[in-house]
């Protein structure tokens, strides 16, 4: 009989693997909360290391027409300016219209999708029963958790980073303006990270990560843009030029980046679900897309009888840590550096002594084009 696979998120990793295992020839049921096309709080560059994947899935974005970015742009709180080419390169692409592609692509691969929001997931002799929050029930043989940073099944699942506060909280618009479309910008300020970069309308991004003690000082977005992010000079420049499309912020809170785990009750954790980079790294959209790879192969694999459940846990789990655990470390630590003014300084200094430097710490954060293994080659590999 064939396997049924419930996904739960319809993001970009959750999209991902629904249209990589359609293509298989899975039996494919995905749960989404949300309708499509619409807004989300991310940076919007993408790292050029999905194109073949996405390519070999044919669903290539290039179509899309988004930016090209070949450069980033650093700069500290008192605008000293570095710039570095990106190894791989990247893309600046709304998720209004990338997510909205991709429903698309799984729509045309035949992908059974479902309004609704996912509310418990339980798991019993090999079947899972998944609920939702209007009574609907569903029964499937393979669950891949894809719903994103936080959701009501983390705490349901009681999962170690829901105990703990999460200090962060993130703002993004989409702006008019003059803005080089080669360059992403990551610009300092005072508790937090600014990311600038364009999309495929010519919009201009801007997304920021402050932690909330700094941001609660203020009476609202507007007076802690004004005092906070415009003493970097950049930014200063940036807001005065530019004009925003949206009628009012984005804004997103409890942004963890605490450790969690890629299986939690026997469901494969994709993409943020299974952890979550720094956005100044600007590749957690690369890594859901590769994650949902990850965890697609091991799922073939099972409903293959290639790999018992267990095996197919353990094989994803290690395959996640080996690939994406140094990124989020690295990611960690440079958020953490950039926190204190004193470590800004010696950083600064030292881009200014070594500036290749820049690029080491890219290259660190991102992934190398990620290759294509079938269900089979996956086998082999062992
Ligand atoms: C401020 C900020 C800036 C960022 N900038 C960048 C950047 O420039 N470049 C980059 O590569 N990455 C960036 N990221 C990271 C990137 O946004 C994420 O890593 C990426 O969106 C992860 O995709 P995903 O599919 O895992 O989750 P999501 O895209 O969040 O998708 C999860 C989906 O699950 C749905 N869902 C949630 N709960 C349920 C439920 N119970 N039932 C059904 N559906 C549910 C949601 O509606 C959503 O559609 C940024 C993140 C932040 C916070």
């Amino acid at each position: 009989m064939q396997q049924k696979v419930l996904i739960i998120g319809g993001g970009l990793a959750g999209l991902t693997s629904a249209i990589h295992l359609r293509k298989q020839g899975l039996d494919v049921t995905l749960i989404e909360k949300d309708t499509y096309p619409h807004h989300k709080v991310c940076g919007e560059y993408i790292s050029n290391e999905v194109l073949p994947y996405l390519q070999w899935l044919d669903a290539d974005p290039s179509i899309l027409n988004p930016a090209e970015i070949t450069h980033l742009e650093f700069s500290t709180e008192s605008g000293k300016k570095f710039i570095a080419k990106l190894p791989l390169g990247g893309f600046g692409l709304s998720r209004y219209a990338f997510d909205k592609f991709l429903y698309d692509k799984a729509i045309e691969n035949s992908c059974n999708i479902v309004t609704g929001q996912v509310m418990e997931v339980k798991y019993s002799e090999d079947t899972f029963q998944v609920l939702t929050a209007s009574g609907e029930v569903f029964y499937a043989d393979i669950v891949l958790a894809a719903y994103g940073k936080r959701s009501v099944l983390d705490i349901k699942m009681e999962r170690n980073f829901t105990h703990k506060k999460s200090p962060w909280l993130a703002v993004k618009e989409h702006y008019k303006g003059a803005h080089a479309e080669h360059i992403v910008g990551l610009h300092c300020f005072e508790g937090g990270y600014c990311g600038v970069s364009k999309t495929e309308d010519g919009a201009i991004n801007i997304c920021y990560l402050v932690a909330y003690d700094s941001f609660k000082k203020y009476k609202d977005i507007k007076e802690h843009r004004e005092q906070i992010l415009c003493k970097n000079p950049v930014l200063a420049r940036i807001f005065n030029d530019c004009v925003s499309v949206f009628e009012k912020p984005l804004t997103i809170s409890q942004i963890s980046f605490e450790r969690k785990d890629a299986v939690e009750n026997h469901m494969l954790m994709m993409g943020d679900t299974a952890g979550l980079i720094h956005p100044l790294c600007g590749n957690g959209m690369a890594m859901a897309i590769h994650s949902a790879k990850l965890a697609s192969e091991a799922v073939i694999a099972f409903a293959n009888n290639k790999l018992s459940r267990k095996e197919m846990e353990e094989r994803y789990t290690k395959e996640w840590n080996h690939i994406f655990l140094t990124r989020i470390k690295t990611g960690k630590w440079i958020a953490s550096l950039l926190q204190k003014p004193s470590s800004v300084k010696l950083a600064s200094l030292a881009l200014t002594m070594f500036p290749k430097l820049l690029n080491t710490v890219i290259k660190r954060t991102h992934g190398k084009p990620i290759t294509i293994a079938s269900a089979y080659e996956y086998e082999i590999q062992e």
